[in-house]
C-alpha cells in the first residue's frame, strides 16, 4: 500500500481565533478531503498576523503534508494577506494577471451601483485580487475574491480558499478540477467507509465490544473504528482500504449480535430518515408539553415533512391540555399534569383532533424547578399511539440541565415513534 496523502488545513482570521465567530471550514473541509482518502494531519486556527501563518506553513511543511488548505484572508483590504504569504512560502513572486483583474473589475462593478464606494480605493482592491504567484492556477471568483492553487518546488501543494463558508464551498468544485490539485488528489487511496448507529449503549460497553470481537479473532488492526457520542447516539465510524471488508462484516456482526435492536443503523441513516420513510403514507399529529414543541421541530427539519406531519399543539398548561386536546380535567386531577396516563390522553387527543395515523404526547418536569420526590426534575412521560391501536410507552427520568431534559425527551420520542412504525410496540409498557 502506498503512503497516505497527507493534509493540513489552516483557517485564518482573528474573528475566528477569538472565538467572535465559530469555524464552519476547518470540519467541512477536512470532511471533503477525508472522503478523497486524504488524510487530514492537523487543523489549525490563526489570526491575521503574518508572521503567525508563516509560521503554521512552515510547521506544516516539516510535519512533511503533501497538501496545505487555507480559508480567509483573500478580500480586497490591507489584512487580507493569504496571497502575498503563501505566495512568500512557495518562493513565488505576485504577478498581476490582467485576464482575472478584469473578471474581479466586472463583478465588482456588477454590485456596486448598491454600494456608493470610493473608485480609487476599488481599483486598488481589485488589483490587489488579481495578484497572483508566478506559476500558479487562479481559481475564478465566487464572490469577488478568487482562490488559488500554488505549488511549492520540493514542499506541499497550497490551495487557497476563500473565508466565507458559501464561497469556500462553493469554489470547492473548481478547486479539485484544478490539476495541480489533481495531480495530489490522484494520489490519494479512498476509504471506505461504514456508519453504525445505536441508541441505549454508552460508549464503554462498545469499547468492550471491541476487546471481545478481537479476543474472538478478528484482526480489527486494519480497522479505523471512531466511536463517538452525538446528540445521545452513539456512532461508530469504520473506515478502511480496500481488502479489509470480511473484518469489516465482521465487526459489524458482532456489534449487531451483542447489542440487538439498539443497534438500530447499519447503513449509516439516521433515526430522523427512518421515521420519515416509514411515515410514508401516514399522518402524525403530537402533543407536547415539556418538549415545547420539539419534536415537531425535528420532523419539520426535513423537507417533504407537509406530507405527514398533521401537525401539533404545545400544551404547556394544564388549560391547554383541557381545552385542545381533550384530556379530562379529573384525570389531571387525579394522577398529574405529568403522568403516563395524561401522556396517552394526550396522545389520543392528537390522534383525534387532527385526524392522524399516529399521535405523540409528551409530558414531563424539564427543571431545574418544579420537581418533587415522587416526580423528580427530567421525569418525562411519552406515549406514541396509532389509530389501529399499537401504543408504547415511557417514563424515564432524564438526567441534566433543562436543556438536556428537552432534547433527550425528544429524542426518545423519536426513537419510540421509529419502534411503533416498525410495528414493534408491545401491547403495553416499556
Ligand atoms: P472577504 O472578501 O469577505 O474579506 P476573505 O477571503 O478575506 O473574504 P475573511 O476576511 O477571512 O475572508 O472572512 C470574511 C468573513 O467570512 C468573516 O468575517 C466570517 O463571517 C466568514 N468566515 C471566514 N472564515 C470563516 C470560518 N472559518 N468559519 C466561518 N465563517 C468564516
Ligand atoms: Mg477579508
Amino acid at each position: 500500500m502506498s503512503a497516505p496523502v497527507r493534509a493540513g488545513i489552516v483557517v485564518t482570521g482573528t474573528e475566528v481565533l477569538t472565538g467572535t465567530i465559530s469555524d464552519r471550514n476547518g470540519p467541512w473541509l477536512s470532511e471533503q478531503l477525508g472522503e478523497l482518502g486524504v488524510e487530514v494531519a492537523h487543523i489549525t486556527c490563526v489570526g491575521d498576523r503574518p508572521q503567525d501563518m508563516e509560521a503554521v506553513l512552515r510547521f506544516l511543511e516539516d510535519e512533511g503534508v503533501d497538501l496545505i488548505v487555507t480559508s480567509g484572508g483573500l478580500g480586497p483590504t490591507a489584512d487580507d494577506l493569504t496571497a502575498e504569504i503563501v505566495a512568500r512560502f512557495a518562493g513565488r513572486e505576485l504577478v498581476l494577471d490582467e485576464r482575472l483583474e478584469r473578471r474581479i473589475t466586472e463583478i465588482v462593478q456588477g454590485f456596486s451601483h448598491h454600494l456608493r464606494r470610493d473608485p480609487e480605493a476599488m481599483r486598488a482592491g481589485t488589483r490587489k485580487q488579481a495578484l497572483v504567484p508566478r506559476g500558479a492556477t487562479p481559481l475564478d471568483p465566487v464572490g469577488t475574491a478568487p482562490g488559488l492553487v500554488v505549488p511549492k518546488e520540493g514542499g506541499p501543494t497550497v490551495l487557497v480558499l476563500p473565508g466565507p463558508p458559501r464561497e469556500l464551498q462553493a469554489m470547492w468544485p473548481a478547486a479539485l478540477e484544478a490539476p495541480a490539485l489533481r495531480e495530489v488528489l490522484d494520489r490519494a487511496e479512498p476509504y471506505e467507509y461504514r456508519v453504525l448507529r445505536l441508541f441505549g449503549v454508552p460508549e464503554s460497553e462498545i469499547a468492550k465490544t471491541l476487546r471481545e470481537i478481537e479476543a474472538e479473532g478478528v484482526d480489527l488492526g486494519r480497522l479505523e473504528i471512531t466511536t463517538c457520542l452525538r446528540r445521545g447516539e452513539l456512532e461508530v465510524e469504520i473506515r478502511h482500504r480496500p481488502g479489509a471488508e470480511a473484518e469489516r462484516e465482521a465487526l459489524v456482526e458482532g456489534i449487531a449480535r451483542r447489542h440487538g435492536p439498539r443497534l438500530f443503523s447499519r447503513d449509516g441513516s439516521t433515526v430522523d430518515e427512518q421515521v420519515a420513510e416509514m411515515l410514508a403514507g401516514k399522518t402524525i399529529a403530537l402533543a407536547e408539553s415539556c418538549t415545547g414543541g420539539g419534536l415537531a421541530a425535528r420532523l419539520t427539519d426535513r423537507p417533504g415533512s407537509s406530507a405527514y406531519v398533521a401537525g401539533g399543539v404545545v400544551a404547556y398548561s394544564n388549560e391547554a391540555k383541557i381545552d385542545l386536546l381533550g384530556v379530562p380535567a379529573e384525570l389531571i386531577e387525579a394522577r398529574g399534569a405529568v403522568s403516563r396516563e395524561v401522556a396517552e390522553a394526550m396522545a389520543d387527543g392528537a390522534l383525534e383532533r387532527f385526524g392522524a395515523d399516529v399521535g405523540v404526547g409528551i409530558t414531563g418536569i424539564a427543571g431545574p424547578g418544579g420537581g418533587t420526590e415522587e416526580k423528580p426534575v427530567g421525569y418525562v412521560c411519552m406515549c406514541v399511539k396509532t389509530r389501529d391501536g399499537a401504543k408504547l410507552e415511557r417514563d424515564p427520568v432524564i438526567p441534566g440541565s433543562r436543556a438536556d431534559v428537552r432534547e433527550r425527551a425528544t429524542l426518545i420520542a423519536m426513537h419510540m415513534l421509529r419502534r411503533v412504525l416498525r410495528g414493534e410496540a408491545g401491547s403495553d409498557g416499556p
